[in-house]
């Protein structure tokens, strides 16, 4: 059977060429005799797999040194308690904006454990926007500042980073991480489950300032607290050692074919691809009108009817373009268009969505 474009939210899509290269190495890795499933994770094997990995994601991200990279189990859901249980101080005050629904859950989890005010929310209208957020806005004494960089669901992006002032930033950066550039140094912690363009499912990866860690409330889990992880270098147990190793190849991909910054023009271009078509199709609409709050990775569609856009799911999928169907909380459609999907098939849905159009008019 041939490969299909597969425009899954997460789990997705990885570079073939990294699934080759799993498949050349799955039965014997190296030297070793063996595959890294079977390594002990203490070897020294696998230490230099998980030693690349992180100095692959520094090179790429640009990280600073005063911040620490973790691998961690337990999805990005995890974060949602961790945050709050190691950024709280006595005060226990934390700010939210909530864009959707990984905001509203992450919210909910920090609000168990203090004050997790809400200072900003697009709720009233499906999240189909930013909020515009201004200085003033936050709780100056906050212990930190929650976003959701990248909304998944609702195909939103922040423009800018906010600028919390001396209130360190928190954000879930899931679904847009190694996208395109950022600046490390203007966040308190980012975090990402690694399903949507890192890696398969399995590994979080943290990104926190040192002088984050150290700090946890006394409630804590031994397995949620960040110094846990940081002292023992992310084997204080076995880490999810497979997963780090796809995400060492997704890491050697990016950079043999240019890093982020090709990745983001790539990206730029995918999505002025889809938006272009979206905004001039008469059956098509993007759920997210502002351009400037438009998602890279994201993009959700409708018709003005629900036979339609279930007529358009099922024939998609015939043609080799899956998992389309949109969240069940906004309908329609959704193209996820990580760093995985080439050009060509973002192309080749927009040509489909084209001759759909004319066959349905
Ligand atoms: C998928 C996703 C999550 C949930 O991730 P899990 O790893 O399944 O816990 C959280 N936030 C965002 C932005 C996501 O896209």
């Amino acid at each position: 059977m041939n490969r299909v474009y597969n425009f899954s939210a997460g789990p997705s899509a990885l570079p073939l060429p990294v699934l080759e290269k799993a498949q050349a190495e799955l039965v014997c890795y190296g030297n070793s005799g063996m595959s890294v499933m079977e390594m002990s994770h203490r070897s020294s094997d696998y230490q230099k797999i998980i030693d690349d990995c992180e100095a692959l994601l520094r090179e790429l991200l640009s990280i600073p040194d005063n911040y620490k990279v973790l691998f961690l189990q337990g999805g990005a859901s995890s974060q949602f308690a961790m945050i709050p249980l190691n950024l709280y101080t006595e005060k226990k005050k934390a700010d939210y904006i909530l864009t959707g629904l990984w905001s509203k859950k992450a919210q909910k989890e920090a609000a168990r454990y203090g004050d997790a005010k809400i200072i900003a929310s697009s709720d009233d209208k499906v999240f189909n926007y930013i909020p515009k957020i201004d200085k003033s806005m936050f709780t100056p004494d906050a212990d930190y500042v929650h976003i959701t960089y990248n909304n998944t669901i609702y195909g939103t992006k922040y423009a800018e980073v906010p600028d919390t002032g001396d209130v360190p930033l928190v954000a879930d950066m899931s679904s847009c991480i190694l996208s395109e550039p950022v600046d490390v140094s203007k966040f308190g912690i980012i975090y990402a489950g690694a399903q949507k363009n890192m890696a398969p499912a399995g590994l979080t990866v943290v990104i926190i300032r040192e002088d984050l860690i150290g700090k946890a409330m006394d409630i804590c889990p031994t397995m949620f607290n960040y110094e846990t992880h940081s002292e023992n270098g992310s084997m204080f147990n076995t880490p999810p050692t497979y997963t780090i190793y796809i995400c060492k190849l997704v890491c050697e991909w990016l950079k043999e074919n240019g890093g982020i910054d090709a990745m983001h023009k790539t990206n730029l271009k995918k999505a002025e691809i889809i938006y272009s078509f979206l905004d001039s199709s008469e059956m098509f609409s993007a759920t997210v009108a502002d351009p400037k709050d438009r998602s890279l990775m994201n993009v959700p569609f409708v018709t003005d009817s629900e036979d339609l856009n279930a007529k358009f799911i099922k024939e998609a999928k015939e043609a080799g373009f899956v998992n389309l169907k949109g969240h069940r909380t906004v309908g329609g459609m959704r193209a996820s268009i990580y760093n995985a999907m080439p050009v060509e098939g973002v192309q080749a849905l927009v040509d489909f969505m084209k001759k759909f159009e004319a066959e349905n008019k």
